[in-house]
């Protein structure tokens, strides 16, 4: 499969300013022609992206592959797997691994895993303390030296201020950054489910929304007060969003991501009294997820991270108190993107931003480029295709959702990496959406 001819797709590249039908060629792994109308002529393959948009392929700087510890749930294999089914060509594994990623040969163990895997980009986060513990910073630069991109805790928050506020100036010194999961908890406690009508009409432990909130705040005045930058994970509330706006317009070098989840589900998810539910920060309000949607097109939120956060299925049975938070999210990131572009929150452009060239930005790297001479790393979507949420779609090992067995539109057909297709759609769908 040596030249690919791609017809009759609309290239979206917002670095190199391109937003036209072109057709492409892809020839041992490089782009050499990017031009209209080109005559199918002796390729090897010709692909029909006729109603499909070809963009940078996705980065997602925010994924738990629970490689090493908890293989049962996802290993970096089936998580590259499932990455690249989504269209994501680069993610950042969380380092809440078992043990922690708090040392360099760990950092390593991540990316030659990655590496020998094959599928795509696979960079380590390291945590900020010794196993995560919150006590004791970890040795910041050697694990830079050894491929962590950036350096959170998640899973957990930096609770102590002191440890945040030197953590945060030791990555600015190193040129990178500290991601913090923003929870206080002494206010989060034993709480489930969001606190608001649907915990209290439940009866599930509630969760207060200021849980998060003063965390960030705390994160927004470290960062003005240092200049160091800090980046707030999975952001889910309305109030969050105005402290970051606040943050923002004060100058501070602050950025945050949105999963697709708080984009598109709220706290009624717990109706079904199901633990499918559970995740961390919990599903919101309405008004909440308006603010988050709104957060993402005017750019307070800079980009899209999944969270994707697998667990077994015994696990997800147990009751509320016991079962541990989190969905996964990979392969449901793009639907729900094009889910907001059709309803016009945002613009096809600035999704495009959002999975793709913010967050490879934000680590440093270069955003794959559609244009003639670079290695093919992009993704031919279709932002309209109905498909069907079930288990055999799921590449990933662990099955959590609450969109099982829910409808979505917007189907990844190929994603190119490395010059290479890594993932191809051969499903097909029965039903007809209406
Ligand atoms: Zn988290
Ligand atoms: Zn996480």
């Amino acid at each position: 499969m040596d030249t690919i001819l791609i017809k009759g797709g609309h290239i979206i590249d917002p670095e190199n300013n391109i937003n036209d039908e072109f057709d492409i060629i892809v020839d041992k792994g490089k782009i050499v022609k990017v031009e209209k109308d080109i005559t199918p002529f002796a390729y090897s393959k010709v692909i029909d992206a006729s109603n499909c948009i070809i963009s940078p392929s996705f980065t997602d700087l925010h994924v738990h592959f629970r490689d090493p510890g908890q293989t049962y749930k996802e290993d970096i294999k089936t998580g590259s797997m499932a990455a690249v089914a989504g269209g994501f060509t680069t993610v950042v594994c969380m380092p809440n691994t078992i043990p922690a990623i708090d040392e360099p040969s760990l950092v390593r163990y991540v990316i030659e895993k990655g590496e020998e895997v094959g599928l795509c980009r696979v960079l380590p986060a390291a945590a900020v303390t010794k196993g995560r513990r919150g006590k004791q910073l970890t040795e910041m630069a050697l694990l830079k030296d050894a491929g962590a991109v950036y350096f959170t805790d998640d899973g957990a928050p930096v609770v102590d201020s002191h440890i945040m506020r030197k953590a945060m100036e030791y990555a600015a010194s190193l040129g990178t950054f500290v991601a913090n999961h923003c929870e206080d908890l002494s206010l989060s406690k034993d709480g489930v489910a969001h606190e608001g009508e649907i915990s209290a009409a439940l009866g599930l432990p509630p969760l207060p929304p200021e849980a998060e909130e003063t965390m960030v705040a705390r994160d927004c005045i470290l960062s003005i007060r240092t200049g160091a930058p800090v980046h707030i994970c999975h952001i889910s509330t309305k109030l969050a969003v105005e402290v970051v706006a606040w943050a923002k317009a004060m100058g501070a070098n602050i950025t945050a991501e949105v999963t697709p989840h708080h984009l598109y589900l709220c706290d009624d998810e717990w109706l079904d009294f199901h633990c499918k539910a559970k995740v961390s920060p919990p599903l919101r309000e309405y008004e909440d997820i308006e603010a988050v949607r709104w957060g993402l097109s005017s750019k307070i939120i800079d980009y899209v991270a999944t969270d994707h956060a697998p667990h077994a299925h015994h696990e997800k049975m147990l009751d509320h108190w016991n079962c541990p938070p989190g969905m996964i999210g990979l392969q449901f990131a793009l639907p729900i993107v094009m889910e907001l572009v059709r309803k016009d929150y945002i613009t096809m452009k600035r999704a495009i931003e959002a999975l793709s060239t913010e967050p490879a930005k934000k680590i440093g790297l270069k955003p794959p480029s559609i244009v003639e001479g670079e290695k093919a790393e992009f993704v031919i979507f279709n932002p309209n295709e109905p498909w069907e949420v079930t288990e055999d779609k799921i590449l990933s090992k662990s099955k959590n959702t609450p969109l099982l067995g829910r409808k979505l539109r917007g189907k990844v057909k190929y994603t190119f990496f490395n010059g290479k297709i890594v993932y191809e759609d051969t499903s097909k769908e029965e039903f007809c959406y209406d």
